[in-house]
């Protein structure tokens, strides 16, 4: 018997989030985001229920000719572009658009020989101070690219730094706007958290959602998944290998950080840090066994969890564990609320799933 351990991706709600994205984007086209594989997902696992976009984007080369051997004729977008001038040739080959970000990207174009112009979205630097040009230095990017003839389609797009926070989009709405105007060309500005909250102003041509057709909300705890009603698209499920029953003063696991202060039952799960589960989930952690919610005690393990069965006092050896997303009996844990309680966000822990955890689609 392998280990229990099984990550499962739901096709029926990967329909319903991508359906909920369209219609927060009313008339914009979307790309779906897949990058990292698909948020951990697979790409190959989520191809056929994200068909129904206008568009897949994603980081690197190397995913965009899996999405073309998946049999997708349509646009694809590089959303870090091309690191290095060989890049281009291939970008040409699958017929793809690139993230133009920099200078030497530029050179690269223009240096380049081929009869197949390529098709580029030049970046904005509208604040979050990772890629693309500086507004003051936009126009002048645009018009090089203009120049070239091996550039035959300039789009223009940015990327907010706070769609999801308190600081809101507004700033950098209006530095892309100022340094945009009067350029030809498609726009692309919103991620999820914009797509939802701040659509009217920032659909444009084409939106880039990515968490949220995965099912986790991008602004939680301002708002979690049921508020955007959003469906889980992978559960992490597992079953109970062993159960300890503790006296008061006992403790669990290594560093023995949790002490029963009364009699009690808990149940040993087969899953740890190496299958991706946060080793930062404290005591307290949500967790589900059969159905029922729980907390996980003591340090997680690298093989191993353990959790607290007292509100589940029928279960057992074998009994199953959802670490998250949804249990059998049909009851969900948002893997926000797991990612909260470890200090981090839902888009790590899907993208950690470990690749000795086996998956099934569902
Ligand atoms: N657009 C760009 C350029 C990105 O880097 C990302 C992801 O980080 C997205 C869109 C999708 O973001 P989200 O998953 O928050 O919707």
């Amino acid at each position: 018997m392998p280990r229990p351990i099984l990550a499962t991706v739901h096709p029926a709600a990967l329909r319903h989030n991508l359906d909920r994205a369209r219609r927060a984007a009313l008339d914009a086209r979307i790309w779906a985001v897949v990058k990292a594989n698909a948020y951990g997902h697979g790409i190959e696992r989520v191809f056929d229920s994200l068909r129904a976009a206008d568009g897949f984007a994603m980081l690197d080369l190397a995913e965009a000719e899996r999405v073309r051997a998946l049999g997708w004729r349509g646009p694809i977008l590089l959303l870090e572009g091309v690191f290095d001038a060989r890049d281009l040739e291939l970008c040409s080959r699958l017929d793809l658009w690139h993230a133009v970000h920099c200078d030497a990207q530029i050179d690269w174009l223009a240096a380049h020989k081929t009869q197949v112009p390529q098709r580029v979205f030049l970046k904005m630097n509208s604040g979050m101070n990772r890629l693309g040009f500086a507004p003051e230095r936009f126009r002048a990017a645009w018009t090089r690219l203009n120049a070239l003839p091996q550039v035959d389609e300039i789009s223009l797009m940015t990327h907010f730094s706070d769609a999801d926070g308190p600081r809101g989009v507004a700033d950098a709405l209006a530095a892309f706007e100022h340094a945009t105007q009067d350029l030809p060309g498609e726009r692309s500005i919103a991620n999820s958290a914009a797509v939802l909250r701040h659509g009217p102003q920032t659909r444009a041509d084409w939106v880039r959602p990515g968490i949220v057709l995965y099912g986790s909300a991008p602004d939680f705890p301002a708002h979690d998944a049921a508020h955007w009603q959003l469906r889980p698209t992978m559960s992490l499920r597992t079953r109970l290998i062993g159960v300890q029953t503790l006296q008061p003063g006992a403790t669990v696991g290594y560093g023995s950080s949790f002490v029963a202060d009364v009699p009690m039952t808990i149940g040993v799960a087969a899953v740890g840090y190496a299958d991706g589960y946060p080793r930062h989930a404290p005591t307290g952690t949500p967790v589900l066994v059969d159905g029922v919610r729980t907390r996980v005690v003591g340090r997680v393990s690298m093989d191993m969890v353990t959790i607290d069965l007292t509100p589940v006092p029928n279960a057992g050896f074998g009994s199953e564990v959802t670490l998250w997303g949804s249990a059998s009996t049909g009851a969900v844990l948002p893997i926000d609320e797991v990612a909260q309680a470890a200090g981090t966000v839902g888009y790590e822990l899907m993208c950690a799933v470990a690749p000795r955890v086996p998956f099934a689609v569902e």
